[in-house]
């Protein structure tokens, strides 16, 4: 089989094999775009391109796993090294809903100075405050720490920490699920058998997880391609045992620019991003929704891959810290108008979501972006 069969098998709705999907890799972009956009619009609202209204809060940068390729975290001595207290972190939330979000993405270092209660306490703190408050919070390399720390398993960890308000365990730290890859870019790097085990005790539980993927370590087609086929797998898993799985996938590329990968690692350029989501669009036949990543590669790379397999355009990230220390496209965050304006321009309409991707409303473009109005959604 040619890949340009491979091509129609995919739009035809069948599973591609590892070496079909390898083949993608050969093709030229158009063709890839076209096959991919064809599948988003069998399996997506053809018209219509959702985002989140939420907020990032980096509660801690102090972490002892020390990535090369990140250039967010602290050691506890060095001088700008922080923990947020509850209140501020309350505060930050305060902010969301001013602006109409219910949702927060809560993420830190691996910092051993935080025990487990101080987790719990800060989750039933928030709770108590913001009853409609979702707290999609921790990494599996977060859950990892806390099982060094506390000798406990994470079924044990996740139930707890749900028991407190945890409403889902996004999917950081993927990055390519290789662990030659891993080892090189970041040898204490949570291992990708741990990743899965973390993953796959979260979604037994019934919390939200998201797939993800950073390219631009210097892997090739088949590190791309397993750790596709990997995420592809799993989603089988979850769905058949857990009724659960991943809501969506998101694909980024790596920032080396203040990191101590910086001449190491190529990164990955616009071309390569758009080639690689569409190629994960046409392998990953049991998800229904790709994220445009605007904050690695720019809004304009992000608009053209709602052509190349992308239906949602992220989030609007009211602070993001570590995809800009690292040396991101200068954006660390994006309005409701801005991105409803780049959905429009890009020929889709706009709709808001909920992290589990039920469209709560249509925003009015026209209102929007025409009176001026910054955020009247709520
Ligand atoms: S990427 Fe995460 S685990 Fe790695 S050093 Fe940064 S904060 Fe720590």
């Amino acid at each position: 089989m040619g890949p340009m069969d491979v091509l129609e098998k995919a739009v035809g709705g069948e599973r591609l094999t590892e070496s079909e999907v390898l083949s993608l890799f050969d093709l030229p972009l158009p063709e890839l775009a076209a096959a991919a956009h064809e599948v988003r619009l069998q399996k997506t609202h053809p018209e219509v391109v959702t985002f989140l209204i939420d907020r990032n809060i980096n509660y801690t940068n102090v972490c002892t796993v020390g990535c090369a390729f990140c250039a967010f975290y602290r050691t506890r001595r060095q001088k700008d090294a922080y923990t947020l207290t509850y209140e501020a972190i309350a505060e930050k939330v305060e902010e969301l809903y001013q602006v109409g979000g219910r949702r927060i993405l809560m993420q830190g270092g691996v910092n051993p100075e935080l025990p487990l209660e101080w987790y719990l306490d800060l989750l039933r703190y928030l709770k108590n405050r913001f009853p409609d408050l979702r707290i999609d919070a921790f990494s599996p390399e977060e859950i990892l720490g806390l099982e060094r720390l506390t000798g406990l398993r994470a079924e044990v960890i996740l139930e707890r920490l749900m028991e407190a308000g945890l409403d889902g365990m996004p999917g950081a730290g993927a990055e390519i699920l290789v662990d030659e890859v891993r080892q090189k870019a970041a040898p204490a790097r949570i291992k990708t058998a741990d990743w899965y085990r973390i993953v796959d005790a979260a979604q037994a539980l019934g919390l939200y997880t998201l797939a993800s993927m950073v390219i631009g370590f210097g892997e090739g087609p088949r590190e791309r391609t397993a750790h596709l086929l990997g995420l592809r797998a799993q989603q089988d898993k979850a769905r058949e045992k857990y009724q659960n799985g991943f809501a969506a996938f998101a694909l980024w590329t790596l920032q080396v620019e203040h990191t101590r990968l910086k001449g190491k690692a190529p990164g990955a350029t616009a071309h390569e991003y758009l080639k690689t989501l569409a190629i994960a669009r046409l392998t990953l036949d049991n998800f229904a929704h790709l994220q445009a990543s605007w904050p690695t590669l720019g809004f304009k790379v992000a608009q053209a891959a709602l052509y190349y397999g992308a239906d949602d355009f992220g989030s609007t990230m009211l602070e993001e810290n570590v995809v800009s220390a690292a040396g991101g496209h200068g954006r660390t965050h994006a309005t409701v108008r801005e991105i409803v304006r780049q959905i429009v321009d890009a020929g889709f309409r706009p709709a808001e979501r909920d992290p589990l991707y039920r469209i709560l409303r249509y925003p009015d473009p026209k209102a929007l972006l025409e009176e001026g109005l910054e955020l009247p959604l709520a």
